[in-house]
Parts: C-alpha cells; sequence; structure tokens
C-alpha cells in the first residue's frame, strides 16, 4: 500500500466518522425537538424546568398548552410576594430551589412550591403580597397550608400563598391587584385550624394550573428569581402591629398610592 492509498483510506474515515457524528446529533436534536412539541403540562420536566434558561431556550418548541401556562405566568406576575423593609434593610429573605424535596407531614410528599424563609424567625413582622392581579378564590385554614390565601388569575392560574400568621382584611371573592397586601408571613399550620411553630416563619409559594380536574404544580423558583429584582418597599420593622388571624377583628390593608407605584403606605 502506497503513503497516498493509506492517506485516502484515513481521509474515508474520517470523513465518515464526521458524517456520522453530524447526523446523530441532528437525529438527537430532532427527536429533542419532538419531544417539546408534544410534551405536556404534567411532563415533570416541564415542571421542574418552569420558567428556567433552558425551558426560555426551547419555549418557541413547546406544545400549545405548555407554552401558554409559561407566556401567561411570566406575563401576570409582577411583584415579588415579600417587600423590602425601608424601616429596617436587616429584614430579608431568602429562598432555594426546593421543588420535589422530601416532605415529611402525615406521609412523605414531594414538595410542590418554594418556601421563601425570614431572616428574623418571628411571625407576624413580613407582610405577604400577591404577585398578581386576581380573584381570591380560597382563603382560611387547610392543614398542611396553615391560614392560606389561593388567588386565581383571569387566564385561570392559580397562586398560592401558605403558612400565614394573619390576613389583612380580605375575603374570598375579592378582586385583587399584583402588589396588594395580603396578610403577614407566619408559621402557620400541620395541625388542627390555629397550629402554630411547627416549623420557622417562611412563606410558601405554589403555582398551579387546571387540566380538566387535575391540578398541576409547576415550580415556582425561577418566576421568584425574576421577581427578585421587583420588590416593592414597606415600612415594617420587627414589632408585631396587628392582631394574629384567628382574634382579628377590623384587619389593617396597606394602600398602594396609584399615583406612585411601588411605594405602599399605611392607613
Ligand atoms: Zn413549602
Amino acid at each position: 500500500m502506497t503513503i497516498r492509498q493509506l492517506g485516502k483510506i484515513i481521509l474515508t474515515i474520517f470523513l465518515l466518522s464526521f458524517f456520522t457524528v453530524l447526523t446523530t446529533h441532528n437525529l438527537y436534536h430532532a427527536g429533542t425537538l419532538q419531544r417539546y412539541r408534544k410534551m405536556t403540562l404534567t411532563d415533570d420536566w416541564y415542571r421542574a424546568h418552569f420558567s428556567d434558561g433552558e425551558m426560555e431556550a426551547v419555549e418557541p418548541e413547546l406544545s400549545p398548552e405548555c407554552k401558554a401556562l409559561y407566556r401567561n405566568v411570566i406575563r401576570e406576575v409582577q411583584y415579588f410576594p415579600v417587600p423590602e423593609s425601608a424601616a429596617d434593610p436587616s429584614l430579608t429573605v431568602s429562598y432555594v430551589d426546593s421543588w420535589q424535596a422530601e416532605r415529611n407531614y402525615k406521609g412523605t410528599s414531594g414538595h410542590e412550591g418554594t418556601d421563601i424563609m425570614a431572616s428574623e424567625n418571628k411571625r407576624g413582622i413580613y407582610p405577604v403580597l400577591s404577585m398578581t392581579d386576581g380573584t381570591i378564590t380560597n382563603l382560611g385554614w387547610l392543614e398542611k397550608g396553615g391560614y392560606r390565601v389561593g388567588i386565581t388569575s383571569d387566564s385561570g392560574t392559580y397562586y398560592y400563598y401558605a403558612h400565614l400568621d394573619s390576613y389583612s382584611n380580605i375575603k374570598e371573592g375579592d378582586e385583587i391587584k399584583a402588589g396588594e397586601f395580603l396578610g403577614y408571613m407566619g408559621d402557620s399550620g400541620y395541625g388542627k385550624e390555629g397550629t402554630k411553630g411547627k416549623f420557622p416563619v417562611h412563606l410558601h409559594v405554589g403555582i398551579y394550573t387546571y387540566n380538566e380536574q387535575e391540578e398541576i404544580s409547576v415550580n415556582p423558583y425561577y418566576i421568584l428569581l425574576s421577581l427578585d429584582h421587583q420588590k416593592l418597599q414597606y415600612n415594617f420593622t420587627n414589632i408585631m402591629t396587628h392582631r394574629p388571624a384567628n382574634q382579628q377583628q377590623e384587619g389593617t390593608r396597606l394602600y398602594s398610592d396609584e399615583n406612585n407605584q411601588g411605594r405602599f403606605l399605611w392607613r
């Protein structure tokens, strides 16, 4: 065999492997696209990666139902559900992606939300705000969620806020604006009505959609992350200024100054 023949063989082998890799890659890519186009709302990847960078990149390829929920939520959320304190900058919050992390209350289950933890572990001081416009469709005690607020947006998406210490003077059926005060963060839940202190003070945030009768949760973590720079400012301190939910009479409600969005005042 001459050097020239050997060279041809080597070149042929090189080209063959090059095109094999290329074809395999294209097939793989086509297969992945196909997967996004057929994706349903119950898909585990979709629920876990809801609105993260990976999902954003493939958003045009998502199935109509998956794309619709994604776009609705992105459009609807306006404010982070806990404001910054203008009075005491040490009152901060933190949260991590704990999607499907193990939770143990009356059996083991996967965490269907994000827990926003309070730097000051004290119930009744951090205000909880609605992230979106919508209607209050659920209010009151849930064994797991404690004092919770459920807000349904125009698109039918359900935004769930749990473990509150007390409510503002809201009631079921009320129309709510994004940034509106719902109540105070607490540690209620995991027992009969009024149970408090079974875990540290935090706000549990959940986002749900409905497929016929089926309730489907998606990971709110990346949505919260996208709202991290959309925090309102409130004047709250670490002194509780209200009655707990079960003793509440006339609640204290915060109102927004229409001409000065982002600044909320006591009334
Ligand atoms: Zn939680």
